[in-house]
């Protein structure tokens, strides 16, 4: 089960969340109950190689291994 970060809307409280797949609907605040939350983007670390300053393979820092010589 992924867990999601929400922020209300109604009062700004930010919470996480584990939410089925299954489900729908996002999960009500647990501060104040106000179903209008928004999901936030789940910041996890998918590509960690290379350097985090650029995405090209121009960047000599993350240029592929076994590339042009
Ligand atoms: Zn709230």
């Amino acid at each position: 089960m992924p867990i999601y970060e929400y922020k209300c809307n109604a009062c700004g409280h930010e919470f996480e969340a584990l939410v089925p797949m299954s489900a729908k609907k996002a999960p009500s605040c647990p501060g104040c109950g106000s179903a209008k939350v928004k999901k936030l983007i789940s910041v996890i670390a998918s590509n960690t190689s290379g350097c985090s300053s650029c995405t090209s393979s121009s960047c000599s820092s993350c240029s592929p291994k076994g590339g042009f010589s």
